[in-house]
C-alpha cells in the first residue's frame, strides 16, 4: 500500500486526508493518507527517518512551508519564486519540492473569470498564500497589485515581483480593480472584512481565500452589491487536485475532492 501524508502544526483540521481519500476511492488506488503533527523543532529529522524511508508524497502547510526548503533535494521553479513548498513528490530517487497552492487558486479565478491577460486584480495581503497567488496571476498576464496591513512588507512583495503598490485602500484605488482577492487572514472565524462594504461595484469579482467560514463578511458585501464571488474552497480543492495529479498521474474531476470538502 503506497502512504502519503499531510504534515504541519496542529494538524487536526486539515482537509487534506479526506480530499485524497476520496481520489483514492475514486481510481481504486491502494493508498493511506495521514495528517501527522510535526513539530518545527524535528521537521529536517521527520524527513530522513519517516519520509525518505516510507512515503510517496506529502502535503506541506503551516508553519513547515518556508522550513522544509532546506530539506528536499531540488525544488521546482515554482517553489523558488513562491519562496515556499506546499508538496512533495519523488522523481528519479530524489525528494522535488513544488507548489500548488498558486495553481489552486488561478483555476479557482478561471472558472468565473477565465481570461486574466490584462485584468487589473488587488491582492489584499503579503503572507505565504499570497506571494504564491501573485506568481500564479502574473503567469497568467494579469496586472498585479498589492495592499498589506504592515505597508513595508506589500512594498517589498511588490518590489521583488515588479507588481503595483497601494499603500491605502481607498474608494478610488479600490475602483480601479477587477478583481479583489483577501489573503489575510482578516474573516477567518470572524464576521470583519478589510474592505469597507460600500466601496464593492457590480461589475467587480471577489475571491476570499478564507474557507472557515466559506461564506465570510468580504465575500457577502460584495455578494450584496451585485459581484460574483469565488468561495476558498475552490482553492484549496484545486491545489489537492494538482497534488494529486503530481502523485498519480491522474486529472481528476474537480467535484469528486469538491464534495468531499464537505464531509465532517
Ligand atoms: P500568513 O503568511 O501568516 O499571512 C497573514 C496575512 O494576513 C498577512 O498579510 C497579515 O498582515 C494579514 N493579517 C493578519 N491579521 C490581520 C489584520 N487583523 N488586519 C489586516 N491584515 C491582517 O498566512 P497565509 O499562509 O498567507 O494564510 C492567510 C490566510 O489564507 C489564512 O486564513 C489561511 O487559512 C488562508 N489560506 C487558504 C488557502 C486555501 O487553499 N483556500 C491556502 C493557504 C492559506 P501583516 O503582514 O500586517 O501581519
Amino acid at each position: 500500500m503506497k502512504q502519503y501524508a499531510v504534515i504541519g502544526s496542529p494538524i487536526e483540521h486539515s482537509k487534506s486526508p479526506q480530499l485524497h481519500t476520496a481520489g483514492f476511492e475514486e481510481m481504486e488506488i491502494d493508498a493511506k493518507f495521514e495528517a501527522i503533527e510535526v513539530d518545527p523543532e524535528y521537521l529536517g529529522s521527520w524527513i530522513e527517518k519517516d519520509f525518505r524511508p516510507y512515503l510517496q508524497g506529502c502535503a506541506v502547510t503551516i508553519p513547515h512551508k518556508t522550513e522544509i526548503l532546506k530539506y528536499v533535494d531540488t525544488l521546482s521553479d515554482a517553489a523558488i519564486k513562491i519562496g515556499a513548498v506546499n508538496t512533495l513528490y519523488w522523481d528519479q530517487g530524489k525528494i522535488i519540492g513544488t507548489n500548488t497552492d498558486g495553481v489552486g487558486a488561478l483555476r479557482a479565478i478561471q472558472s468565473t473569470m477565465p481570461k486574466l491577460e490584462k485584468k487589473k486584480v488587488l491582492i489584499l495581503g503579503a503572507g505565504g498564500a499570497s506571494r504564491a497567488i501573485i506568481f500564479a496571476l502574473q503567469m497568467a498576464g494579469a496586472y498585479v497589485a498589492i495592499w498589506n496591513r504592515t505597508t513595508d512588507k506589500a512594498q517589498q512583495l511588490a518590489e521583488e515581483f515588479e507588481a503595483g503598490f497601494v499603500e491605502e485602500i481607498t474608494e478610488e484605488a479600490f475602483g480601479l480593480f477587477d478583481l479583489v482577492i483577501n489573503t489575510t487572514s482578516v474573516g477567518l472565524k470572524e464576521w470583519k472584512s478589510v474592505v469597507p462594504s460600500e466601496y464593492w461595484s457590480a461589475e467587480q469579482v471577489a475571491f476570499d481565500i478564507v474557507y472557515d467560514p466559506l461564506e465570510t463578511k468580504f465575500l457577502s458585501d460584495a455578494a450584496d452589491a451585485g459581484c460574483e464571488y469565488i468561495t476558498g474552497d475552490q482553492m484549496l480543492v484545486h491545489q489537492a487536485l494538482e497534488q494529486f495529479r503530481i502523485w498519480h498521474g491522474v486529472t481528476l474531476e474537480p467535484e469528486v475532492m469538491g464534495n468531499a470538502f464537505f464531509i465532517i
